[in-house]
């Protein structure tokens, strides 16, 4: 699973090993940073969150709540991107490893270096990652029948 250098693989129209690996690891840095960060302010929001608690059963300013709400939310869902995209980056490591990066999940055709600098950690060609994206439209926005 782990081709010697100067294998089947080089010469393969991916971004190389080494190349790959720095961009991935250029972006986990940022997103190790915005995680940091996030969850720094995320503690602050823990207790907020238990003092609107209280706030919610006396029933009071329930304005005030809903504003603080969403913007908890909000930083919830930053974080949970954040964590997402470390994943893929985890992820991508890994297939990095086995020899398997760089390849199209469904096809297994190499996904285009361009494709691969603007986005390390793809895992679907553009032909795929088109297919998937827009079938997922259409679930969302397909009207009532
Ligand atoms: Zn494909």
């Amino acid at each position: 699973m782990f081709p010697a250098h100067g294998g089947p693989w080089v010469g393969w129209p991916v971004v190389d090993d080494p190349r790959a690996r720095a961009l991935l690891d250029a972006q986990r840095e940022r997103l190790t940073t915005i995680e940091t960060d996030l969850r720094t302010e995320g503690l602050v929001g823990e207790s907020e969150s238990e003092e609107l608690a209280e706030l919610s059963v006396a029933d009071q300013h329930p304005a005030d709540i809903g504003t603080e709400t969403a913007d908890r939310s909000r930083d919830l869902g930053m974080l949970e991107d954040v964590e997402g995209e470390l994943r893929d980056i985890e992820e991508a490591l890994a297939r990095l490893q086995a020899g398997s990066y760089g390849r199209c999940e469904v096809c297994g055709k190499p996904i285009p270096d361009e494709r691969l600098e603007a986005n390390p950690t793809a895992r679907y060609d553009i032909e795929h990652e088109r297919g998937l994206e827009a079938g997922g439209l259409r679930r969302q926005s397909a009207p009532p029948q």
